[in-house]
């Protein structure tokens, strides 16, 4: 029997791992990514209301099963709910007739990432608990994801945090919310470098044997099956808020986000559809429309959150739309890594886009988006919101509503916005709160010796 509560490899290993296994491991040990064997169907508890919470218990108790205690994952709802400014958790706002964005923004650090991240960091913890093990937890972040982490996981008695960050190349409110904390189970690497090569950094220290000796280690990027999960019940949170079926503009990156999305849909959730939005780096666009998936560098963009040329979630993507094929998924991934290149053929290209279209925004029309939202609607949006808003505003609305989601507060990335407004966004309360606080972290070079030998002097040292 197939169980949600179950995880197999979208490259083929069976060997059973449960949720605290999806959860501690981060990907699969051959190389694929997590998801539960079946998907559970939402209950009728789970779309009755706009209790965060109470949605966030229907929809993730089934993927959960008994691997953890239920008061795990109600005190980790809790924590999270806490932690947001508004009491919905992600309010739904109406910009026009039939237009509306969905601010998931309203958490510790003003970004999306925080929604997962929250109960990743309370459901690691619980987890670690009941095994009575430790976790060395690496991360790579071009900002957000770093910032989010760091909040979740900041004197965590089982976890060590280590996070590296290309060297200037955040931006300094993002930098400031991962080095100000005094917490002392937090490592903040600064790299020398850009953000493929922190990634490439991570990949090679969770494979190194010096350091796997020491215990347990794991990622928290988009891949871990449980931000996936984390990330389902805002979709229906705004569904119920808005009382009928949605089409989801989402901004894209790695397509964790939009995958969220398309599970809830499969646990049976009306929407009338998902629509990745992805800025100048359209690899993603390309593949859809084109049917040639083929990787290009990435370009740094306004939306830098989403400068990703070889989304990490398109995998779980084309697993559903093989029909759960992973010699295929195999096949194919692996043939993306060697040739950079791969072409669908027209059964998948259909059944990928029976799931999701996909548009690109450039970087003229990113800023032509965030001017409009300003004088239209008086709202200011960050650069992500508003390539979701330029592809949003093109959508035919007779058919249903037009949700866009909205990531980040506008604070985050203020350069941008006040380039095109002529003024500084009002900074978010939990920007303003990060004040003048010392800042911690090591400048290294980018090589694994030097990533080594501060992350040995960290983990060596008793917490
Ligand atoms: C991470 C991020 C995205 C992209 O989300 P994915 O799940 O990687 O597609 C969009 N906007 C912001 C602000 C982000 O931090």
């Amino acid at each position: 029997m197939t169980t949600a509560d179950q995880y197999l490899s979208t490259r083929g290993d069976a060997s059973s791992a449960d949720f605290s296994d999806a959860l501690l491991r981060g990907i699969a040990p051959d190389g694929g990514l997590y998801m539960p064997q079946a998907w559970p169907c939402l209950s009728e508890a789970a779309q009755g209301t706009t209790d965060y919470r109470a949605i966030g218990r229907a929809v993730l108790a089934p993927f959960i099963g008994g691997a953890l205690p239920a008061s795990a994952l109600d005190a980790a709802l809790d924590h999270l709910a806490g932690g947001f400014d508004d009491p919905l958790v992600t309010p739904l706002v109406e910009l026009e007739p039939g237009l509306f964005v969905l601010e998931l923004f309203r958490g510790p650090t003003a970004a999306f990432k925080d929604l997962a991240m929250q109960l990743v960091g309370s459901l690691t913890d619980a987890a670690l608990t009941a095994s009575g093990e430790r976790l060395t937890i690496l991360t790579a972040t071009s900002g957000d994801t770093g910032a989010a982490a760091v909040n979740a996981c900041a004197g965590k008695d089982r976890v060590r945090l280590v996070v590296l960050h290309p060297l200037d190349r955040v931006s300094p409110v993002q930098r400031r919310q991962m080095t100000t904390t005094q917490a002392d189970n937090v490592l903040n690497l600064a790299v020398r470098g850009d953000f493929d090569d922190c990634q490439r950094l991570v990949k090679a220290l969770l494979a190194h044997e010096d350091l796997r000796a020491q215990g347990r280690l794991s990622s928290v990027n988009s891949i871990n099956w449980a931000r996936l999960a984390g990330q389902i019940p805002y979709y229906v949170s705004a569904t119920a808020q808005l009382g009928q079926a949605a089409t989801f503009v989402v901004p894209t990156g790695n397509f964790g986000d939009a995958f969220a999305g398309i599970a809830a849909q499969r646990m049976g959730l009306p929407a009338n559809g998902f629509v990745a939005a992805v800025n100048q780096n359209d690899a993603l666009a390309r593949a859809i429309n084109n049917g040639v998936y083929a990787r290009k560098p990435a370009r740094e963009s306004a939306s830098v959150s989403m400068d990703v040329q070889a989304p990490s979630n398109f995998e779980r993507l084309i697993f559903e739309a093989t029909g759960r094929d992973a010699d295929r998924t195999r096949d194919l991934f692996e043939a993306f890594a060697r040739d950079g290149e791969v072409t669908f053929d027209a059964g998948l290209l259909r059944s990928l886009r029976a799931q999701v279209s996909a548009h690109s925004i450039d970087e003229a029309r990113t800023r032509e988006e965030i001017a409009y939202a300003w004088k239209t609607w008086n709202r200011v949006v960050c650069p992500h919101t508003a390539v979701a808003l330029g592809v949003a505003r093109t959508l035919d609305r007779s058919a249903g509503p037009i949700v866009a989601l909205s990531t980040a507060h506008p604070s985050k990335f203020g350069d941008v916005v006040s380039e095109v407004l002529g003024f500084e966004p009002e900074p978010a309360p939990v920007i303003k709160a990060l004040g003048d606080r010392p800042e911690r972290l090591s400048v290294i070079d980018g090589t694994v010796e030097a990533a080594l030998s501060s992350i040995k002097a960290f983990t060596g040292s008793p917490t």
